[in-house]
């Protein structure tokens, strides 16, 4: 079976990889600086030009970018190509705030899908498999891209975008679909539906899953293995580097490689802007090395996690980034204490409870409140509705010892929680609307 859907490039020495970044980088910068004024403005002001640029370590030298320069330069300023070259526009989800454009020329579509391609056969993907894509399609990155990724692999392709679950499992039994691409906690809802409709993963014939777009945890990746009899693979991107596929999970599920032919990445202290060596927790930036349409240089994700370059038993020679543990402003501060809402689900699962939850934050009285919801499975509702104190208590104990501050544990009914078909909104902190 193929294993790589571009074995030289995956497999490359980690030499020759470093000297193709460095050549690329050399290249990305001037070309960057001649055809952005933008980004030409933020090297002028740091006293930088392209020449300055000879090794892959001077790109310390660059100034970041940030999302707040995307907004300022919304729609045009950070276009480097003519608008006449470019084929496509796509547009983040605006998690966090508003929107922004990015734009594509046919080279950046097919580099773009050539990362999904490699992801998908990493996941075992090949031209004999049927593709449920159920991300959504239209400007947000997931559909178009994992589209994309199975055109180029041979995949037989369903382009069913989110929604509709219960059409979305009789497409999967009738077309015997054997890869899902989605959001892991649509993942989830359509396992946890599944079942109610009375089918188990006999009744399938997926293999395995594709999941990314949003943080979630090892255990929400054994909870989705079991309901749906799959192996489920990580896979990260973001739209103002491409979209999905910057990087993936290859067979050992232990970190994904990033496409480093395409995209050079440092770690930095987010709070000083200082690069951390490989191994250390930090901020990831990434530097596109050969885009056309939008290329960014330490563009600053704000996502948190670690790089490491150990050799990996898939033969990929790609640095690996672990799990992010969530964005940096995803991270809520409660009475002073730094709290990820991947915590929290950690607790849930390990406690044997739904990964349907919700995270409430308030300021009352100048004081932090801090609630979980927690949506029962049908037989814990019987079980102990009640007398759900014991329960509550014990579960307050594990999130304690996680988290070192008390939240107030609410125990919902089955179904309480509304399923999300794309990125889960799992934290509501009202404290926002005070300030
Ligand atoms: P938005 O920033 O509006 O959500 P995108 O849809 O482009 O726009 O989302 C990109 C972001 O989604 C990433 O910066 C990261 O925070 C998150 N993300 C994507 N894939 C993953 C993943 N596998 N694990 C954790 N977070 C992810
Ligand atoms: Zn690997």
């Amino acid at each position: 079976m193929k294993r790589y859907f571009q074995k030289d490039i995956e497999t490359a020495p980690v030499d020759w990889i470093k000297s193709l970044q460095k050549e690329k980088l050399i290249k990305q910068v001037k070309y960057v600086y001649d055809n952005n004024k933008y980004y030409h403005r933020l090297m002028d002001e740091k006293g930088v030009t392209p020449d300055d640029i000879k090794e892959l370590s001077d790109i310390s030298k660059l100034p970041f970018l940030t999302k707040n320069d995307l907004r300022e330069a919304y729609p045009y300023g950070l276009l480097s190509a003519p608008l006449k070259d470019c084929v496509r526009i796509q547009s983040t989800s605006g998690t966090t705030g508003r929107r922004v454009v990015a734009f594509y020329t046919q080279h950046d579509i097919d580099l773009w899908e050539e990362c999904c391609a490699r992801a998908i056969v990493a996941a075992g993907g090949t031209d004999e498999d049927v593709v449920q894509v159920c991300y959504g399609y239209g400007l947000f990155t997931g559909g178009p891209g994992l589209h994309g990724g199975s055109h180029k692999v041979g995949s037989l392709t369903i382009p069913m975008s989110s929604g509709n679950t219960d059409r979305q499992i009789q497409f999967m039994r009738d077309l015997g679909s054997t890869i899902l691409c989605c959001t892991p906690s649509y993942a989830a809802y359509i396992g946890e539906r599944l079942r109610e409709m009375g089918c188990t993963h006999d009744d399938i014939r997926l293999k395995a899953g594709i999941f990314g777009a949003e943080p979630w945890t090892e255990e929400m990746r054994r909870d989705i293995e079991a309901k749906l009899g799959i192996k489920a693979y990580d896979i990260y991107g973001l739209t103002e580097i491409s979209g999905p596929g910057v990087s993936f999970e290859c067979e050992e599920q232990n970190g994904m490689h990033i496409n480093e032919d395409h995209f050079l990445a440092e770690i930095i202290d987010p709070d000083t802007g200082e690069v951390l060596p490989e191994g250390e927790e930090g901020e990831l930036v990434f530097t596109s090395l050969d885009k056309e349409a939008f290329p960014l240089l330490r563009y600053r994700t704000r996502d948190l996690t670690v790089l490491t370059r150990e050799k990996c038993s898939c033969g990929r020679t790609h640095i690996k980034m672990m799990k992010p543990k969530g964005r940096s402003d995803d991270m809520l501060i409660i009475r002073g204490v730094n709290v990820f809402p991947s915590q929290i689900e950690t607790v849930l699962l390990k406690e044997g409870y739904t990964p349907n939850y919700e995270i409430h934050v308030d300021r009352i009285a100048n004081e932090d409140t801090f609630d979980i919801n927690v949506e029962l499975s049908e037989e814990q509702f019987r079980q102990i509705k009640d007398n759900d104190e014991a329960a509550k208590k014990a579960l307050t104990g594990a999130m304690v010892k996680m988290l070192g501050i008390r939240p107030k544990i609410h125990l919902l009914a089955p179904k309480s929680i509304t399923r999300s078909e794309g990125k889960a909104v799992r934290v509501i902190d009202k404290r926002k609307l005070h300030d």
